[in-house]
């Protein structure tokens, strides 16, 4: 899918506002798949629901009507009717989502919808950045371009902890470095769709790179 641009990589590499960016710049539609492992999680949350009851689980997030916008200057989601956008990003979830997204039959559910949005989003011009875990390696592994990011995990924690006071959350920085990796660990760890970089992927490392610096890095990519 020549259309497709597909950014993975661990939390707090920069991936999610270099594909806004990315995908603004090139006229392109954008998805990111974690806000939809984020509201899934909201479901199950709200459900009372435990994150390790698979089948409770699979169950809950079937019956969700999980709703993600593609306007890479508006990214929305919704669940049951309602905007979760502010809410899928709070502790609580951030806690709960690794052990949701590891159940298979969520991975199934969530990933036919992304192959959904991308085949309606290719119908039109400009194509699609696509950011996640698994997208190079499972969800478009024919994706035109494969970018893999990572930071070092000090690195990450401080842009997760400078997001969090800039969106009005509670920064908190030796927190945020064990969610990190504790967070890596569960997603890389995983039997269905772990964390890896795509063979065919470029990887990125955004350590001592501001986004600017990235974007361009990217934009010679693209244009390659
Ligand atoms: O990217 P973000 O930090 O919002 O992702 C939240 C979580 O959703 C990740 O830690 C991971 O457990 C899960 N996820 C996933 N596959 C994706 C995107 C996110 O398993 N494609």
């Amino acid at each position: 899918l020549r259309g497709v641009v597909a950014l993975d990589g661990p939390s707090g590499t920069g991936k999610s506002t270099v594909s806004r960016k990315l995908a603004s710049a090139l006229g392109a539609t954008y998805l990111d798949t974690g806000a939809m492992y984020r509201a899934a999680t909201l479901a199950v949350l709200r459900a009372e629901v435990e994150p390790s009851d698979s089948a409770e689980v699979a169950r809950v997030v079937r019956a969700a009507a999980l709703i993600v916008g593609t306007d890479p200057e508006r990214p929305s989601v919704s669940l049951d009717g309602a905007d979760v956008g502010q809410e899928i990003r709070g502790p609580e979830v951030t806690g709960a989502v690794s052990a949701v997204s590891a159940v298979a039959e969520v991975r199934e559910q969530l990933v036919a919808q992304q192959r959904r949005l991308i085949g309606e989003a290719l119908e039109s011009p400009g194509g699609m950045v696509v950011e996640g875990r698994d997208i190079g390696t499972v969800v478009v592994p024919d994706a035109g371009l494969k970018v893999y990011l990572t930071a070092s995990a000090h690195a990450r924690a401080q842009r997760r902890t400078a997001q969090d006071v800039s969106e009005g959350r509670a920064g908190d920085l030796d927190r945020t470095h064990a969610d990190v990796q504790r967070r890596d660990a569960l997603d890389s760890g995983r039997k269905v769709a772990p964390l890896r970089k795509a063979d065919d992927a470029v990887e990125l490392d955004t350590t001592d790179l501001g986004v600017v610096e990235v974007l361009e890095q990217l934009h010679k990519h693209v244009e390659s």
